[in-house]
């Protein structure tokens, strides 16, 4: 009896993945997957938010057998029998998606705030504000996360470096204020913004080590005079970009990677 189940059930997986195989659109996975809006929105959810290590075999796995939205899923579903099918299936598209959320996560160390040791210090605050409306500069959709420190005045919280990397731009942007942008060896681009001030006179191609003290959390921006302040809440704009075939920039959303990076957290006296 145990046996004629076994056999039942091998062969009703067998012709799964003949079905599978045989209809292309059963998944949502093409050329373009790893650089579609729905990539770029990075709903990974708490599912990803909870992980103490990612597996990113499981993770663009589950992404792609769940439209890109993990935000409902509390484990992410392990299932090596649909991960060989979708390599087998469209094995370079498959290689590409993975790799673009390798070159997301593995050189990321620090939630960019540390915590406060001194209790009483109000700790920052951000929501997913992926895509809002921002008019400065033109009407445009926001690309990135905001980690506000508004409770404190421009200069209270440090601001340290989400993983190693080298330093690609400093310096006054009108948007950004002052803003710099670190490049980590897997090659995500790490913009950091609306700086109050630097820990030291950033140069391109300084070396920087994941937790190092970049500057200090501010309001600078929005102005193409330098040094101009004021124009907004005080806090830290963080955008993650990417190169890739078709994108010499192309943005994700930084908020559930930040909610990843909330368990590996720095601990400073301020
Ligand atoms: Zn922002």
């Amino acid at each position: 009896m145990r046996f004629l189940l076994l056999l039942l059930l091998a062969l009703l997986q067998v012709s799964l993945t003949d079905y599978l195989i045989r209809n292309p659109d059963f998944y949502q996975l093409d050329a373009y997957t790893w650089e579609s809006g729905e990539f770029r929105e990075m709903r990974l959810g708490e599912a990803v938010a909870g992980s103490a290590a990612l597996d990113m075999d499981e993770l663009t796995a589950a992404m792609i057998d769940h439209d890109y939205d993990l935000t409902g899923e509390k484990t992410i579903p392990s299932d090596r029998f649909r991960e060989s099918l979708l390599l087998r299936r469209r094995p370079e598209d498959y290689r590409k998606l993975k790799q673009a959320y390798e070159t997301v996560f593995c050189d990321l160390r620090y939630f960019p705030v540390p915590a406060s040791s001194r209790a009483g210090t109000p700790d920052v605050t951000y929501a997913d504000g992926w895509m809002e409306r921002r008019t400065y500069g033109g009407e445009r959709g926001h690309e990135g996360c905001d980690i506000m420190g508004d409770q404190r005045p421009r200069g209270f919280y440090p601001v340290v470096s989400i993983s190693e990397g080298t330093v690609e731009k400093a310096g006054w942007l009108e948007k950004g204020g002052w803003r710099i942008g670190i490049r980590t060896s897997s090659g995500l681009y790490i913009y950091y913004a609306h700086l109050e001030r630097y820990a030291r006179d950033w140069q391109e191609g300084d070396k920087v080590s994941a937790g190092q003290l970049l500057g200090f959390m501010g309001d600078s921006g929005y102005s193409a005079v330098p040094g101009t302040t004021g124009n907004f809440d005080v806090h830290l704009h963080v955008g993650m970009y990417l190169r890739t075939d078709h994108f010499r920039e192309l943005s994700v959303n930084p908020y559930w990677i930040l909610r990843y990076l909330e368990k590996f957290r720095l601990k400073y006296d301020y």
